[in-house]
């Protein structure tokens, strides 16, 4: 497949370096609270180039790391009462729960910052030899911007009038700092009254290392000095990555990543979520208007990672649709088949469409629009050409992680009867246009766990 890389500003083919395994890095979730939609279609694209991949043939080697050590985590640990172990576990597990709804692969290694504090300081131990980071007075120490010529080269420096040559004594302490602070970078925190109990010792003195060294740390670790591919949000690209490969270009040699690939930031409502705002949605509180995750992941998988994707609360009942319409349309080819539904490869029958999409810069929006345009080919397919037909369809929705809704009447079964009256009594509400009522009883089933989906002539419960 191919995709654009943010470096070299061009598609590159995605082939693995050992000729066997695609071996890649993802930077993960900081736990200090649930993550919201935006970080989740991050998540979600890094997921589905993962799926493109293995369902085109590949082995991949997924690493995601747990941010559990930064400013945010000790601050928010700290307020809470709770020991910083403590507190990134919980939202740690609440980010996996939220994955798995979201039907994300889990990675094949998730390390977390707090247990590689011995990689990281090695890491600078040997900048400092090589004379790429310095101490401070104060006990921190420094990346040396000005000491790599390259640093700039993946935010593209050149273009933003910034000169390299211009840092000297310029320092960020802070773990996260401005596109146009250009400024030699913290390594290592001297330990601060404010940190509580997390520090470490170090040749420095009591610590903790800075944010942007613990992904140079664990890439060094588990997937050494080179290897295919490095992803995140397009918030990442300045400082963070740019911070990384000089990390670990100057301390361990090597090409660092192949190729970069970002993803552009989710709007809602046209701009930036934020909490103040009102807007920014967590799993959660979409579950709680009775939206299911796969409703989610469809209006994530409805925009090409790299445009502008603005989510509105209406998109997701367009997705409702759209899934239902997939789902219905799948289950009459699925009727309609006979004979070996074995695929031969690279034949997706009328999916090839939707399939080529995605190997061409993981197009998504082209993909879903290619399902539909496959649906419709098939409608007149029977025996053997409807079993290929759907098992090309198969495959390309195993790439994109969608799971079609079941039919109402094949959830029946698993319903308590005293959520069964519940959710009658609310449609007969809704049929009466008591609408105030009627949300209150999708609040109580909320509450329960289960989802109401209203269609024309009846509703569908899903259980959460
Ligand atoms: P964080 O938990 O803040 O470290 O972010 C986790 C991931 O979500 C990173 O790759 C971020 O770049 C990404 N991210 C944050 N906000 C958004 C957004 N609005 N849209 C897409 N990705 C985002
Ligand atoms: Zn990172």
């Amino acid at each position: 497949m191919r995709l654009f890389d943010t470096l070299t500003r061009t598609d590159h083919d995605l082939v693995p370096q050992d000729g066997t395994t695609f071996r890649f890095y993802c930077c993960g979730p900081t736990v200090y609270g649930p993550a919201h939609i935006g970080n989740f279609r991050t998540f979600v694209l890094q997921d589905v180039l993962r799926r493109t991949l293995e369902t085109g043939g590949f082995r991949t080697l997924h690493v995601r790391n747990i941010t559990d050590l930064d400013d945010k985590t000790i601050r928010d640990s700290q307020k809470a009462g709770q020991s910083l172990s403590e507190f990134t576990a919980g939202w740690a597990a609440k980010f996996h729960a939220d994955c798995g709804k979201l039907a994300c692969l889990p990675p094949h290694i998730e390390p977390s910052a707090v247990a590689h504090i011995p990689q990281q300081i090695s890491m600078i131990e040997a900048l400092v030899a090589k004379g790429h980071a310095y101490p401070a007075p104060d006990g921190s120490v420094y990346f040396k911007i000005a000491s790599f010529p390259d640093y700039g080269r993946l935010s593209h420096l050149d273009t933003r009038e910034l000169d390299l040559g211009k840092t000297q004594n310029v320092r960020a302490n802070a773990d996260e700092y401005e596109k146009d602070n250009l400024s030699d970078f913290v390594l290592w925190k001297t330990r601060r009254p404010e940190d509580g109990e997390n520090f470490w010792a170090s040749p420095w003195g009591e610590g903790r290392p800075g944010w942007h060294l613990e992904c140079s740390a664990m890439i060094r670790e588990y997937l050494g000095d080179s290897f295919d591919l490095h992803s995140g949000g397009e918030d990442l690209i300045f400082p963070h990555h740019e911070n990384e490969i000089a990390q670990s270009q100057c301390s361990c040699g090597g090409h660092f990543a192949a190729h970069w690939f970002h993803i552009t930031h989710l709007l809602v409502d046209g701009g930036k979520m934020s909490k103040s705002l009102g807007n920014l949605y967590t799993l959660d509180d979409l579950a709680a208007r009775g939206h299911t995750p796969m409703e989610v992941r469809y209006v994530l998988l409805g925009g090409h990672y790299r445009k502008q994707l603005n989510f509105t609360l209406d998109s997701l009942g367009a997705a409702r649709e759209a899934l239902n319409k997939m789902a219905k349309a799948a289950r009459q080819l699925a009727t309609r088949i006979g004979g070996d539904s074995t695929l031969e490869e690279g034949d997706l029958g009328p999916f090839q469409g939707a399939w080529d999409s995605l190997q061409n810069d993981l197009n998504t929006p082209g993909t879903l629009g290619g399902i539909f345009t496959g649906l419709r080919e098939a409608a007149d397919l029977t025996g053997v050409d409807a079993a290929k037909a759907l098992a090309g369809l198969n495959r390309v929705l195993k790439a994109l992680g969608l799971v079609l809704p079941d039919a109402v009447e094949d959830r029946a079964a698993d319903i308590p009867p005293e959520i069964q009256s519940l959710a009658d009594e609310r449609w007969q509400l809704r049929q009466a246009k008591d609408w105030a009522k009627s949300d209150e009883l999708r609040a109580a089933l909320a509450a329960q766990g289960w989802v109401v989906k209203d269609g024309k002539d009846g509703y569908a419960l899903t259980k959460r």
